[in-house]
């Protein structure tokens, strides 16, 4: 069973993003980038897939500017066989990228599509969705769980109040939620292992998709700063406080 998962670039989670003076975004200037969290986990998950015999190959997919080579060498220092960039230097947004990864789709025809269940930069949580319904297979997200058997995925999904088990028939598109794994630490012999290993590059020409965004940012501001708070001796005080002060009771 081929996998393919797809992993994006993404500011590192323990960076603190700092708004542009002239609001169109976020300053990415000598910032820490790394895989997007959700996407570590949805390698790990294929490469788990393959230690247990079920996956054979796994093909991992970024899509971005030429440094997402090394975002795609972690993917293959955690397993993947090999890589594939789509080169572009245009803001991405998740409807072009789920069309690249239709494409691709149509090219490999793996048996499994895993991605994130949502980008830590845009907070989207869309592409999933879209690849899924472009390429016209079936969708289980925010997958805590997936078990492989019998050309079918076993999904379990948390939900609110509870656990949802979803039985999909393959090929199909999973996303990855918090709880599915604990990605393995990537190590040095895998690290230089990884740098051996195929990639490819190609651009959205090559395979037929317009990339050009379809939505435009209007402004990005910081949130607003939270003013300090205050201990209180008791309820009563609570109380008085929520009534007169913050009049919310
Ligand atoms: P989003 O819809 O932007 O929140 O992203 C959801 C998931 O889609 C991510 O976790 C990735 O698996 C995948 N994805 C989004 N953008 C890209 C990209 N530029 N390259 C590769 N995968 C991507």
């Amino acid at each position: 069973m081929k996998v393919l998962v797809a992993v994006k670039r993404v500011v590192d989670y323990n960076v603190k993003v700092r708004v542009k003076a002239d609001g169109t975004g976020v300053d990415l200037t000598n910032v820490k980038m790394s895989m997007n969290p959700f996407d570590e986990i949805a390698v790990e998950e294929a490469v788990r897939l393959k230690e247990a015999g079920v996956g054979t190959e796994i093909v991992a997919v970024s899509c971005g500017v030429t440094q997402c080579q090394e975002t795609l060498r972690t993917a293959m220092a955690i397993g993947a066989d090999r890589g594939i960039l789509v080169e572009s230097n245009e803001d991405l947004q998740p409807l072009a990228v789920a069309k690249l990864l239709k494409a691709l789709i149509d090219k490999e025809q793996p048996q499994l599509v895993i991605l994130g269940k949502q980008a830590i930069d845009d907070d989207s949580n869309q592409t999933g969705q879209m690849v899924a319904a472009l390429a016209g297979l079936p969708q289980a997200t925010f997958a805590s769980k997936v078990v492989v058997a019998d050309g079918k995925a076993s999904v379990t999904r948390e939900v609110d109040g509870g656990l949802e088990t979803l039985s999909i028939k393959l090929p199909a598109v999973v996303t990855t939620d918090l709880r599915l794994n604990e990605p393995r630490y990537v190590t040095l012999p895998n690290i230089m292992k990884a740098k051996k290993k195929p990639l490819d590059i190609v651009k959205p020409e090559d395979l037929g998709v317009n990339v050009k965004p379809r939505l435009s940012t209007v402004k990005v501001v910081e949130p607003a700063k939270r003013s300090a708070g205050v201990m209180v001796p008791d309820v009563a005080t609570l109380v008085q406080k929520l009534k007169n002060e913050a009049k919310v009771i």
